[in-house]
């Protein structure tokens, strides 16, 4: 079954897309935790952080890198989290890899 950020990225729901490009696409949390709460997420479903493969560190890189932009963007240099939740014992609610951007900038 897909997960619900797969039916994002196939527009199957709706949500609000800050940046998309061939690997990432980037969404405005539904429940913020911030002033600005980003999910950045690779199009590649994977589980969690723990099903990471060799092959995927251009794409863990190619999603810090899309956070780095945007953070510029924003001018948010001065203050963000990045983060990831790692199973249900902390919080991972959907099952499909997602960065957390966060900031009260
Ligand atoms: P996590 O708890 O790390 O798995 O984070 C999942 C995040 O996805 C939560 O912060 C939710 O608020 C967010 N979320 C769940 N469904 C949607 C949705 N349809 N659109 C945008 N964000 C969502």
């Amino acid at each position: 079954m897909s997960s619900i950020f797969t039916k994002i990225i196939n527009r199957e729901i709706p949500s609000t897309i800050i940046y998309e490009n061939n690997n990432i696409i980037v969404i405005k949390d539904i429940n913020p935790k911030a002033k600005l709460h980003l999910l950045i997420i690779p199009k590649k479903e994977i589980s969690t952080i723990n099903d990471l493969k060799e092959n995927d560190k251009n794409l863990l890189f190619e999603m810090f890198s899309v956070a780095k932009n945007i953070v510029k963007e924003k001018k948010i240099e001065e203050g963000y989290q990045l983060h990831f939740n790692v199973w249900k014992k902390w919080w991972q609610e959907v099952m499909h890899i997602h960065l957390h951007l966060t900031s009260d900038l």
